[in-house]
């Protein structure tokens, strides 16, 4: 339960003032959208995250792990329970060779960056993705020719009981938008990638030229969570969406997007309940039509 005693806890490590019962979500997602959590906590260092979750399991309060917040709806009520943010203050990037290390909390666009600035090819897919290296790791992030699986070395993860382990990329099972860190709940701490050296030129090409198709391809004015749905075998999300006739589909603010029908887009005050009847209406609408089941990539985060 959260009660007095709870929060005195949590500031006892994190300092006072550390916890905040006031805070919207909607300024932590990129879609813009989401309540209040009913306490919400930035965390340092890996020791203060290893006590928030200690005390969460001894007072039997519900926690989330947020990263950078941009593959997430999160519900208009909030979230009943402690989040916890793994953000700029865990975010230190070290180079060995051609391996990186990131704090679980460091924008894979600053990784990118380090990578290209020490000459190692192999990340440039993940330079325009707007999430932390944690959640790519949760989810497998991938674009173009690559996906986090390739690059990954080991990974630092903290478990429900409280241990430290290192997982090897074949420990970390990845799959499509999947990881044994998500079917297990693990949380990140840190991630070592092993890069190769590449001319740098031919990276910052790569790299340009991926941002250029994003500026293209993408409706990167309108805030979002990426693509809405998972790539079903063989199909294109999108295609199936602007084939079943729902382009620029609207539910409020909530709209299918006219420049690419994979995302969907807040296109000003959305509610989080006009975006999930969004993607019921698509889903239930292109299955009527196809027989295909649109499953959402976007993870569905506090009550609907
Ligand atoms: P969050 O959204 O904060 O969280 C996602 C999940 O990871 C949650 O379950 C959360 O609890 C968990 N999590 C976060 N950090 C940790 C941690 N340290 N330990 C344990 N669990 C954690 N994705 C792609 O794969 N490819 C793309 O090309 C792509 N393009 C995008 C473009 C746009 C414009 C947007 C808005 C999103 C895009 N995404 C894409 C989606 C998103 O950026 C990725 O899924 C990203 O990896 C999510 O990282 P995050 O830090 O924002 O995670």
């Amino acid at each position: 339960m959260m009660d007095k005693s709870f929060f005195e806890e949590i500031e006892a490590f994190a300092g006072k003032g550390a916890l905040l019962t006031e805070e919207l979500l909607r300024n932590h997602t990129t879609f813009r959208v989401g309540g209040k959590a009913d306490a919400f906590l930035s965390v340092h260092n890996e020791e203060q995250l290893k006590n928030a979750i200690s005390v969460c399991r001894r007072y039997q309060v519900p926690f989330f792990v947020l990263g950078n917040g941009s593959n997430l709806l999160v519900s208009d009520k909030g979230y009943r329970g402690l989040v916890i943010s793994i953000g700029k203050d865990m975010a230190k990037v070290t180079v060995e060779g051609s391996l990186i290390t990131a704090q679980a909390g460091a924008m894979l666009g600053s990784v990118s960056q380090m990578a290209s600035k020490n000459s190692l090819g192999g990340m440039e897919f993940a330079s325009g993705i707007p999430g932390s290296i944690g959640g790519a790791i949760v989810m497998n992030a991938g674009a173009y020719d690559g996906e986090m699986k390739n690059i990954v070395k080991e990974v630092r993860v903290l478990t429900m009981s409280g241990d430290i382990m290192t997982l090897s990329n074949d420990e970390l099972e990845f799959g499509y938008r999947m990881s044994r860190v998500k079917k297990e709940g693990l949380i990140v701490l840190s991630v070592t990638l092993l890069l190769e050296p590449k001319e740098q030129a031919a990276i910052y090409e790569k790299m340009n030229d991926f941002s250029t198709r994003r500026r293209e391809k993408q409706p990167l004015e309108y805030p979002s969570a990426g693509s809405t749905f998972k790539r079903p075998e063989g199909m294109f999300a999108g295609k199936l969406i602007m084939d079943a006739g729902l382009r620029g589909y609207c539910v409020g603010d909530a709209q299918v997007s006219e420049k690419h029908c994979g995302f969907v887009i807040n296109k000003g005050n959305a509610t989080a309940e006009e975006i999930r009847t969004l993607i019921y209406d698509v889903q239930r609408i292109v299955n009527e039509k196809f027989g295909v089941t649109l499953e959402p990539e976007v993870i569905f985060v506090g009550d609907f």
